[in-house]
């Protein structure tokens, strides 16, 4: 495996097409705007995806804080 190509999370806007990152803390916070034409979008979540994308983000915090410990 050599494919180190770092994938941001994101999507194209329906609207203009152009990229929208998110992140967990937006997705699970229910809203997401286009940064380029303003269009509101609402994730469509349900539980199970909510609860795995907590854990991600528990795990992330995790990583960070052992990172943090280190220097
Ligand atoms: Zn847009």
């Amino acid at each position: 495996m050599s494919n180190t190509q770092q994938q941001k999370p994101g999507f194209n806007c329906p609207e203009c097409g152009s990229f929208i990152q998110t992140n967990i803390e937006l997705i699970l916070s229910g809203k997401i705007y286009c940064s380029s034409c303003g269009l509101e979008l609402t994730p469509q979540l349900d539980q199970q995806d909510k609860e795995a994308l907590k854990k991600m983000d528990d795990a992330n915090q995790k990583l960070r804080d052992i990172k943090r410990d280190q220097n």
